[in-house]
This record gives structure tokens, C-alpha cells and sequence, in this order.
């Protein structure tokens, strides 16, 4: 480990170098103090965890600041992988955006409002989902099926259902309590909060736990059945027949018999 990681990126942030290339991406020099400021202000969270949930909030001038950062490293990362930097497959010109470009926009989004990156849930504003009053006093069981697109904390790598594969999907079920969801806002919830690095238990429990919190319910029952994760089937064994399985479950679930009645209804 790399110690003073702060100092250094600090010290970086002082050279000519950095500053004349956020200021060829549009950055005055007023705002390049403004935001190095804000940046080094900004505290580290985790690799799972959203910006907004951490008493924290960020502009987007600060993301981009943040994103060019990234853009920066990444080309320092390159020169020490040795990566040529004029094959015109990587480098950046005209109408390419460049590798390095990419690569950031991936970790650090273009918008507060983009939730189409792979770490998008860290930065993106939380959806918007509204919860209804259980008039009716629903009482009986109410199961989805949802996909999932997460990324495993330790390599960066996808993980989730595989597609054409029936036997690899993702189950929430819940019986209401005093509140009930429109369906489809349930995998809106569970795209935000899986694009960020994650082990499949913690987001499998993560899951359960802000569904239960915003539904007001203790009977909640979660499955991430047959995951597929990059970092088993493209490296390592490169074992395409691994998959991985969790469940969280809370009250009435924990019943087993309740669960099964649960998942026969799915077949
Ligand atoms: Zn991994």
C-alpha cells in the first residue's frame, strides 16, 4: 500500500502539467482553485455507498473536475502499462474520445442524472420512487423478477444474471405492511444501488434492507439465484459453469415453508 496517497495526488495537483490539461477540458483558472478546494473537502467513501448517503453533496462541476481527474491518472496508468499512446485504437482525437476518457466516464459518470455507467449508483441522485398508502390492506405476497448489473468490489468486473439462461434472475418478494410500490420502481431501486462495487452478499442484503426501510414491512425475502461474475468466467479458472447464489430473508421468510410456497409460484 501506498502511503500519503493524499499528499501525493495533492503535490500532482500542483504541477503545470495537471493544471493545463483541465484547462484545455474547459476549466477556468478562477475555478480550477474553486474546485481543487472542493475536491480535496470531498471525503473517500466507499466503493458501495452513493455520495449523497454519506452526508456529503457534490455539483456537477465537482464530478466533472472529478471524472477529468480520473481521465488524467488513467493516462499516467497507461504510460506505465506501456500502452502506446498514438495507436489510434486508445488515443484521443478529433470525434474519439480516447480510452483513458472512457474509462473514467465509466467509474465517474458524465451527469448527477446518468445512471448508465457501471459505478454510476456512487455519484447518480437517487431515484425518485414513490411509496402508496396500503388502503386496501393488501395482505398477500407480492414477488418480482428483476435483473441484475452490479460490479464485484474486487476486480471491477460484472456480475449478475445471465442472459438466455432462465435459471439465473433475481427474486424480491414482500407481503405489505402499511406500504405498497409500484412494481417496475423496484428494479429501479435495485439498478441504482447495484452499479457500484459490491460483494454479492452485501448488495443482496443492501437490497433487502432499503426495500424493507422504504416499505415499512419486516417480511422481506431477496434471491440473487445463479450469478454470473467476469472475474470467475474471463480470468483466474475462467470457469463459465460458476455461478453464485444468495439469499436475504427477514420475517414471514424466515419460514422456510412460506419461502418454497413463495418460489413454486414462479414456475
Ligand atoms: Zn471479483
Amino acid at each position: 500500500m501506498i502511503e500519503n496517497t493524499n499528499e501525493i495526488i495533492n503535490y500532482i495537483m500542483e504541477n503545470k502539467i495537471f493544471d493545463d490539461f483541465m484547462i484545455l477540458n474547459g476549466f477556468s483558472k478562477t475555478q480550477l482553485e474553486e474546485y481543487k478546494k472542493e475536491f480535496k473537502q470531498l471525503k473517500s467513501f466507499k466503493i458501495n455507498e452513493n455520495v449523497f448517503n454519506t452526508k456529503q453533496t457534490i455539483s456537477e462541476n465537482l464530478l466533472k473536475f472529478i471524472r477529468l481527474t480520473t481521465e488524467f491518472f488513467f493516462t499516467l496508468t497507461f504510460k506505465a502499462m506501456k500502452i502506446c499512446e498514438n495507436d489510434g485504437n486508445v488515443n484521443k482525437d478529433n470525434n474519439n474520445l480516447g480510452t483513458p476518457a472512457r474509462l473514467s466516464k465509466m467509474y465517474v459518470p458524465k451527469s448527477l442524472y446518468d445512471n448508465s455507467e457501471p459505478l454510476s449508483g456512487r455519484w447518480c441522485y437517487p431515484p425518485k420512487v414513490s411509496v402508496f398508502d396500503n388502503s386496501e390492506n393488501l395482505k398477500d405476497p407480492v414477488t418480482v423478477t428483476v435483473s441484475i448489473n452490479a460490479m464485484c468490489s474486487h476486480h471491477l468486473f460484472r456480475f449478475g444474471n445471465e442472459e438466455f439462461n432462465e435459471n439465473s434472475k433475481a427474486i424480491i418478494s414482500y407481503v405489505p405492511n402499511k406500504k405498497i410500490i409500484g412494481l417496475s420502481k423496484i428494479g429501479r431501486i435495485v439498478n441504482f444501488i447495484s452499479k457500484r462495487g459490491w460483494l454479492q452478499e452485501e448488495l443482496t442484503n443492501t437490497i433487502g434492507e432499503t426495500i424493507k426501510n422504504l416499505l415499512n414491512t419486516d417480511d422481506i425475502y431477496v434471491t440473487l439465484i445463479n450469478m454470473q461474475h467476469g472475474c470467475a468466467t474471463f480470468r483466474g479458472h475462467e470457469d463459465t459453469n460458476f455461478y453464485t447464489t444468495t439469499e436475504y430473508t427477514s420475517g414471514k421468510y424466515k419460514d422456510n415453508e412460506f419461502k418454497k410456497l413463495i418460489l413454486q409460484t414462479l414456475k
